[in-house]
């Protein structure tokens, strides 16, 4: 992982919820975030131009072997929204939803590149509003990030390539 400084993606740039009047709640952004790219902030930054806040949640995946712990993918991204007081960063165990209960989040948000996300996206989508009534919203990959995926950051790493653009 380089270990140069992280740049502040939370300062100053990000948009006001769009459209008519304001109170459309509290959007959660669930992940493994590891690590946490370019094409996550800009969910990020789209998301705080639907709603108040968004919490971004980082999950204990057991699919996933870690790279970084849990712990510090919290604090890096914390860090990176420092100066955006409408971002908050937790982990989470267990199920999303559960998570997004408890919290009272108006909808998830999640992100798609490619028709094999969307497949897996719409069935999460529709298990988690059965479950809980919960909607999910759908951001498309912005076309600059829609190949940029934290495994592909971790295999570059490995390697010893300097990840350092794809990271915010
Ligand atoms: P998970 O293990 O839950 O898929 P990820 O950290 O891989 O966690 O991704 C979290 C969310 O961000 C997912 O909805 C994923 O589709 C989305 N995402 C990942 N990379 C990008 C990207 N480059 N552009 C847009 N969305 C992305």
């Amino acid at each position: 992982m380089n270990s140069k400084d992280s740049k502040n993606v939370g300062s100053g740039n990000t948009p006001p919820p769009r459209g008519r009047g304001r109170g459309r709640g509290l959007g959660l952004f669930p992940g493994s975030f590891d690590p946490f790219t370019l094409g996550h902030a800009d969910i990020v930054k789209r998301a705080l131009g639907l709603f108040d806040e968004v919490v971004i949640a980082v999950g204990y995946n057991e699919r996933k072997a870690g790279w970084m712990s849990v712990e510090e993918r919290v604090s890096k991204i914390r860090k990176l929204y420092e100066g955006e007081p409408r971002v908050k960063v937790e982990s989470y165990t267990g199920l999303t939803v559960d998570f997004a209960k408890e919290h009272d989040i108006t909808a998830i948000i999640r992100g798609v590149r490619t028709t094999a996300d969307f497949e897996f996206e719409m069935q999460l989508a529709d298990v988690n509003r059965q479950l809980t009534g919960i909607e999910t919203i759908l951001l498309p990959a912005s076309p600059q990030f829609a190949s940029l995926s934290s495994s592909i950051v971790r295999e570059l790493a490995h390697f010893g390539h300097d990840i350092s653009s794809f990271l915010p």
